[in-house]
């Protein structure tokens, strides 16, 4: 027997439509590309999301079809990808920190037709567009005043192409398992991956990440995502904010942290989210400057491990942090590290050990730890496994890859990992192909990297495994040191020494000017295997 509910699908476009009902004037505020703050509210948004479908539907742009996006978190980013979402258009985000070469692969693959851009990214895209065959029609997001002089084809001034709609227009109703946007991830080895979201894992996720233990904002809050829309699904807020009616700031081209600490300041954000690295450059400003920020109650943190020190030193100024773990293909959040019964109440370094884990996944989101035989592991906290999820809103397959990507219980294997305590919280320990095989024994070189930026010299650290010849692999910590800070390398050591096992401790230090990062923000370990790939430990010869 069936329930007798409303057929009611799962659409991205409701979201949009629920907040221009009921949260119309919640304002969306931007620092614009072109440099002044503008300001907008949901219910502007939605009547222009409907102008930019008008204006597709009269391209030509139908079911399926994939359009572009390659631009920072602006209004009118955010207005587009509910444009494209609402006639059942794929709204494909392209990452602009990826060389030009796998802009193309990328965009051929997709065989995007049309692609909306910032005046930043032209220069860019003129350089590859000869090879993008499938592409019919730039759209520059500014307006005529700001409009580059471009040799891209048919481009035209995003305001003066929707100004050619008057929105009087319906949003489609379709199956909700119908794709509504895609995100190729940028893995280190092979071809990029296309991740395709469904309008029903889009919404699941949303929901997912509306909880107060979950992103934690709500209709009297203010979320500033730093987190790109290019990025991972922009971790479900370009669809969670709107959900709940949650006032959105968003930061336009400038990251560095004086720029977002100023709209942190003055749009008196509750809520913020990013990647450690922005939280870095913005604890450095406040500490140089002095500041505070007041009204600050919550920086997500994920996309990388968050170092203890960096959740140390929001908690000891009043912000509560929730360190978060996902991934592209899990929508993106997979865990979230909220304090539960019987951890609310913990207090100083027992706080923290809580706080630095990965977190426990909310309602949508299984787990498990397997040997690499695939038999699950015990959830005791110490043994390390490789984590698999499974949920509505986990990729089953990429873009025209003809494979299922899940084991034979439908989980996807992450390719990192991890423990996972008796209470669920889960700790991530590494990438598998990181992990540090020392005389048959794992070592954690995320939990090496966590220790060795606590020490106030030290920026950046990373740990690779190298050859040895007595223990296959043991680990060499490379560093970037603060500006204008010293440290030798007996300092670092010294400090590390006593705070993890003895047999974790690094073989040797080398100091690097830069550690190098991915289009995504996380270290790009490939990079340091090929600069350190001659380089063997003093003590090889043991
Ligand atoms: P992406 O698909 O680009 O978001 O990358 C996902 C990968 O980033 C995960 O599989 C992890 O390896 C890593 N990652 C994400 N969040 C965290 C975190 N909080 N701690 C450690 N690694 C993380």
């Amino acid at each position: 027997m069936r329930g007798l509910m409303q057929d009611w699908p799962l659409l991205c476009h409701r979201i949009l439509e629920h907040a221009a009902t009921i949260h119309g004037t919640q304002e969306v505020v931007t620092r614009s590309v072109e440099g002044p703050i503008h300001r907008t509210n949901y219910a502007e948004i939605h009547k222009r999301a409907l102008k930019i479908s008008q204006r597709l539907d009269r391209d030509g742009i139908k079911l399926g079809d994939r359009v572009a996006t390659i631009a920072w978190n602006t209004w009118r980013h955010l207005e587009a990808w509910y444009g494209i979402m609402g006639i059942g258009a794929i709204c494909h985000t392209v990452n602009p920190r990826l060389f030009p070469d796998q802009i193309a692969w990328i965009i051929n693959h997709a065989e995007d037709r049309v692609v909306m851009t910032d005046i930043t990214f032209v220069p860019i895209l003129e350089k590859i567009a000869d090879r993008l065959p499938s592409v019919e029609r730039y759209i520059v997001f500014t307006d005529k005043a700001h409009m580059p002089q471009t040799t891209l084809k048919n481009a035209v001034a995003y305001e003066d192409w929707i100004a050619e709609a008057d929105g009087d227009f319906k949003w489609k109703t379709f199956d909700e398992n119908t794709a509504a946007a895609m995100c190729y991830t940028s893995g280190t080895t092979g071809d990029p991956k296309g991740v395709l979201y469904s309008h029903r894992s889009n919404v699941l996720h949303a929901l997912m990440a509306n909880t107060g233990d979950s992103l934690g904002a709500g209709a009297g809050d203010t979320m500033l995502p730093v987190v790109p829309l290019f990025h991972a699904n922009s971790w479900g807020i370009a669809f969670s904010a709107p959900s709940m009616g949650t006032k959105l700031v968003l930061p336009g081209a400038k990251l560095d942290g004086a720029s977002v600490f100023e709209l942190l300041e003055t749009e008196k954000v509750t809520h913020t989210a990013g990647v450690p690295t922005v939280w870095l450059m913005l604890l450095n400003h406040m500490a140089a400057n002095k500041v505070k920020l007041p009204h600050l109650r919550m920086v997500v943190c994920g996309g990388s491990a968050m170092p203890r020190s960096m959740i140390k030193a929001f908690v000891d100024m009043g912000v509560a942090t929730r360190h978060a773990w996902g991934m592209t293909e899990m929508s993106p959040i997979g865990t979230l590290a909220a304090l539960k019964p019987p951890f609310t109440e913990l207090t100083g370094e027992a706080r923290l050990d809580i706080l630095q884990t990965q977190g426990y996944p909310p309602f949508g989101v299984q787990m498990k730890i397997t040997d690499d035989a695939g038999k699950e592991l015990p959830w005791d906290g110490k043994t390390f496994g490789r984590l698999k999820v499974a949920g509505p809103a986990v990729s089953k397959a990429y873009f025209r890859v003809d494979a299922s990507i899940l084991d034979q219980d439908g989980f996807f294997d992450t390719g990192d990992v991890a423990t996972i305590d008796p209470y669920g919280y889960m700790r991530i320990t590494d990438r598998s192909k990181d992990v540090i095989k020392s005389g048959g024994e794992w070592i954690s070189s995320i939990d090496l990297e966590n220790l060795a930026v606590g020490h106030p010299a030290v920026a950046e650290a990373a740990v690779i495994g190298v050859h040895h010849p007595k223990w296959d692999e043991r680990p060499l910590l490379i560093v970037q040191l603060k500006q204008g800070q010293q440290a030798t390398r007996e300092d670092i050591l010294k400090y590390m020494d006593g705070k993890i096992a003895k047999w974790w401790m690094p073989d040797d230090i080398q100091f690097v000017d830069a550690i190098p990062h991915t289009a995504t923000g996380k270290i790009l370990k490939t990079a340091l295997r090929d600069q350190f790939k001659t380089y063997s430990f003093p003590n090889a010869a043991a």
